[in-house]
């Protein structure tokens, strides 16, 4: 008899959707292993979340993607959440175990795993630049903090959000950080070892446009990272390869995040090769 679906359905919930990428790459990585799962992509309204999680639980699904607008309404509906995911205040990713459903934070593991894999360096005892402190940033910032760094900047336009930023690692973390006011072009201090762009500048369509950075203070033996995915070679990447720093794109980030996420509901490592050669072609690259 055909399986049927029933079992293994997963997907994301969020509000605007149609665009959202993850679809084509899930897809990609359980046809690869030949695994009998469906990755669904459904538009769930702000004020529907709490119905939606119940139809989650009512459909038996294995776990759930969250964006726009749900990552932080979510943690009221979930039985546990783990402690980065806590303490980013944001969940994207649920699985369910049995009848619980926990609450985890893969956007900042995927970061780490393109540092680890793609750059070849931890964030150990480095001294990091972090420009911005929206969602991104936040789950890069507490996830490097965890990791070891030693210290944070954190360069944003809006202070508050910012300084919010540094005294949530400062205060939960062994990692210190500091808010630094944006001044246009921001100097990197010369103690610099990694430089992360996670505010949205220089994502498609707005491709030429860049972070207000002195550029002659990123210097050779830098790992300049960015998350815009698309394009992944950033007008930022350009200028940091031209002087000679080692550059991670945004793909490798969203990939990884994915794959993550894929190893936590399958428990079967995720074919990574050809789930990012399904987002890069989705992405018409
Ligand atoms: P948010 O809206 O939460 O945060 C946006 C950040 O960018 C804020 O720090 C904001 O500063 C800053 N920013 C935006 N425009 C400007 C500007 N003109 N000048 C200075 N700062 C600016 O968005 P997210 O954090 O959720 O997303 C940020 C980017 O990260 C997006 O491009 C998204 O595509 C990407 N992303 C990539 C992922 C990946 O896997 N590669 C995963 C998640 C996100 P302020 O606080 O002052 O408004």
């Amino acid at each position: 008899m055909e399986a049927n679906y029933l079992d293994n359905l997963v997907g994301v919930f969020g509000s605007p959707v149609a665009e959202n990428p993850t679809v084509v790459m899930m897809e990609a990585g359980f046809r690869e292993l030949g695994l009998n799962w469906k990755y669904l992509t459904i538009e769930v309204k702000k004020e529907d979340l709490e119905d939606a999680i119940r139809g989650l639980k009512a459909f038996n699904m294995r776990g759930i993607n969250l964006t726009i607008p749900h990552k932080i309404e979510v943690l009221k509906y979930l039985d546990e959440v783990a402690d980065d995911a806590r303490l980013m205040g944001a969940v994207n990713t649920v699985r369910r175990e049995g009848s619980k459903l926990i609450g985890e934070n893969t956007d900042g593991k995927g970061f780490l795993r393109s540092l680890r894999e793609d750059g070849g360096t931890t964030p150990a005892e480095k001294n990091i630049v972090l420009l911005g402190a929206g969602g991104a940033a936040r789950a890069i910032g507490v996830e490097l903090a965890l990791a070891g760094a030693q210290h944070l900047r954190i360069v944003n336009r809006t202070p508050a959000r910012g300084n919010e930023l540094a005294e949530l690692i400062n205060g939960k973390t062994d990692a210190s950080a500091e808010y630094i006011a944006w001044d246009v072009p921001f100097v990197l201090p010369g103690d610099t070892d990694i430089l992360v762009n996670a505010t949205s500048i220089g994502l498609f369509p707005d491709i030429k446009a860049k972070p207000g950075i002195d550029y002659s203070s990123i210097r050779p033996g830098m790992i300049v990272c960015d998350v815009i995915p698309n394009p992944p070679r950033t007008v930022f990447l350009k200028e940091a390869e031209n002087r000679g720093a080692k550059t991670l794109d945004g793909l490798g980030m969203l990939v990884y995040q994915g794959t993550i996420g894929f190893k936590m509901w399958t428990g079967v490592d995720a074919p990574v090769s050809e789930m990012k050669a399904a987002l890069k072609q989705a992405f018409g690259l």
